[in-house]
């Protein structure tokens, strides 16, 4: 499977996730991935105060984290898929486009998706996909809104 970054230009909806290393538009090969905090600790990293953090997971076993998901996605310059951690960045004047940060996905990121970390840290997409559909049925996600 190769593809050139100038290919999809004309799509309309593309999102603008460029490749940490290459500036160079990625193409989007798997779905969005949420994330999960199941401890007080990982909404407290996301500007939670730890009262709020303490209520939440104890109402909620997993609480969905928003404006952030594992996405897996190819670069035509680095010549491969990579999972990474999206975090997506609102622009204040809501006319912009909102921005986007990549980062690695690393094997904890995996725990907060499935439950499970995955020993060799980036999985298949399909067994990937495998995983997330058995969690997503047996967690039943209340909404939920708060801004980062
Ligand atoms: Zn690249």
């Amino acid at each position: 499977m190769q593809k050139r970054c100038n290919r999809n230009r004309k799509r309309s909806k593309r999102r603008a996730i460029f490749c940490p290393t290459h500036n160079c538009v990625l193409d989007s090969v798997s779905q969005k991935h949420s994330l999960f905090a199941d401890r007080p600790g990982q909404l407290q990293e996301r500007g939670i105060s730890r009262r709020n953090a303490l209520m939440l997971v104890a109402d909620q076993s997993a609480v969905m984290l928003t404006g952030e998901w594992l996405e897996a996605f190819w670069c035509a310059e680095c010549q491969e898929t990579r999972w990474y951690h999206v975090r997506k960045q609102e622009r204040e004047n809501s006319s912009q486009a909102a921005s986007y940060h990549l980062s690695i996905a690393p094997s904890e990121l995996w725990q907060q998706v499935t439950g499970v970390i995955h020993p060799r840290g980036n999985p298949s997409v399909s067994e990937f996909t495998r995983r997330q559909s058995r969690m997503l049925r047996h967690n039943q996600i209340k909404d939920f809104n708060f801004t980062i």
